[in-house]
């Protein structure tokens, strides 16, 4: 078994891995998107994961943003909620990867933030920068305390190293779990000094910028730039049955070739190739050069993004086509959404000429699935995909227990025309349409 599940997350990310042996299928998941997510879509995959058998043997956190960690820590707070009712659990989960602030950049900065947050306080607003961080420390502080209080152990595959910090120094080799290979080649300790040096010096101009007089130090403040590039995000390189998925969280393209260097994955030409290649930051063409797509290569690529602040940027869709045609490569681009980016990359490359497919997950439908495996099992057809079934729907049949096509079919008309609060005749064709299968 290997495929990707990748998850409507708006502008944020939600993957499942799935690998392991068809009699011992196994989970991993990796970010769990902005808020919202849980609720509309995660919770739905989980619940049919579970009603297999399954569960997510491992939890990744890329790292810790409003994108990525609040689908987590939604999922961790119904466990504890289910747990404290008595109630059976969503999903039970093993294990977590998630790096502390503290244990990412140190105690010291880490103080340093909680002092510039409770001195003088500046007008709200004034400080996006130190807002989003004192934000994310907490969240980071929150998501391991709901873990530690569900006993889900964190990073226990790097508990022999000094700082049991999830990044490519501390793993000599690939870590093995059932079939899959996983190399860590972010964050590599190198990044990190070099993000841990510039939050110092941002500290060091926000103290400035608070000693000024007041009417001064409003407009020193607008004008302290607040771009800390993400150097901090885990990403992972995994492999089964042959294949090869790159997951690199918000990371940075130069930051990505550095740990695969380190890694010892690159070819003697500095290049590489993967079956698929989920794009750094909601395809943002501030993390990716065109030299990047023309040395990690894919067969399929996955973008994360709905339009949010551009993403996925033209230029990065652009630089994908071309690396592809100068090479003579055809591939996919696997989009969680349509953008106004992936209307004008249609327009202005035609994908028959460029040699290029573009596929977009179906507006309320909960996940696209890419197969790795050569002969895996069939799927269970999800209700969200069914004709007639929109996101209301959806929840509604969720909330009932229905997860499957299957499940579905067996209710009848009278019972489906209830749960979904609707007139019957409507719910005869709802069934209708599952039963010839659209
Ligand atoms: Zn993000």
């Amino acid at each position: 078994m290997f495929r990707l599940r990748v998850l409507q997350a708006l502008h944020g990310d939600c993957l499942i891995l799935e690998y392991g042996a068809p009699d011992d299928r196994r989970f991993m998941l990796i970010d769990g998107g902005p808020s919202t997510v849980y609720h509309d879509h995660l919770k739905a995959e989980l619940l049919l994961i579970s009603r297999q058998g399954g569960r997510v043997n491992l939890a990744v956190l890329s790292h810790v943003d409003d994108d990525h960690v609040n689908g987590l820590l939604d999922l961790l707070h119904d466990l504890v909620d289910e747990l404290r009712a008595g109630q059976p659990v969503t999903i039970t989960v093993d294990g977590l990867w998630h790096n502390s602030f503290s244990q990412t950049l140190g105690p010291v900065l880490e103080r340093g933030f909680a002092r510039q947050v409770a001195d003088a306080p500046l007008p709200r607003g004034l400080m996006p920068g130190l807002e989003v961080q004192a934000r994310s420390i907490s969240q980071g502080d929150e998501l391991a305390a709901y873990a530690r209080g569900l006993k889900i152990p964190i990073n226990v595959e790097f508990k022999d190293t000094p700082d049991r910090l999830a990044c490519t120094d501390n793993t000599r080799v690939p870590i093995q779990v059932g079939n899959l290979s996983i190399s860590v080649i972010g964050p590599t300790r190198k990044s990190l000094e070099a993000l841990q040096k510039e939050w110092e010096d941002w500290l060091a101009r926000q103290a400035k910028v608070r000693a000024l007089p007041e009417g001064e130090m409003e407009i020193a403040a607008r004008a302290l730039d607040m771009s800390v590039p993400n150097l901090s995000s885990i990403m992972l390189l995994v492999r089964a049955e042959g294949k090869t998925i790159l997951l690199t969280g918000d990371g940075r393209g130069d930051q990505l070739l550095e740990g695969m260097q380190q890694a010892g994955l690159l070819d003697a030409n500095g290049a590489f190739h993967a079956d698929v290649f989920k794009l750094p930051h909601h395809g943002s063409s501030r993390n990716v050069t065109l030299e990047l797509f023309e040395r990690i290569t894919a067969d399929t690529y996955v973008v994360c993004a709905d339009g949010k602040y551009g993403n996925p940027d033209f230029q990065t869709l652009e630089w994908l086509v071309q690396a592809a045609s100068r090479q003579g490569r055809t591939f996919t681009l696997a989009a969680t959404s349509r953008t106004p980016s992936t209307d004008r990359l249609l327009q202005q490359y035609d994908p028959a000429q460029f040699g290029y497919r573009l596929e977009i997950l179906p507006p309320g439908a909960h996940s696209l699935v890419l197969e790795l495996s050569a002969n895996a099992p069939e799927l269970p057809r999800s209700v969200d995909m069914l004709k007639g079934i929109g996101p209301v729907y959806a929840r509604r049949l969720r909330d009932a227990g229905i997860l499957t096509a299957e499940q579905m079919l067996a209710l009848g008309y009278r019972r489906l025309a209830e749960i979904l609060n609707t007139g019957e005749n409507r719910a005869r064709n709802i069934l209708e349409a599952a039963g010839n299968g659209a």
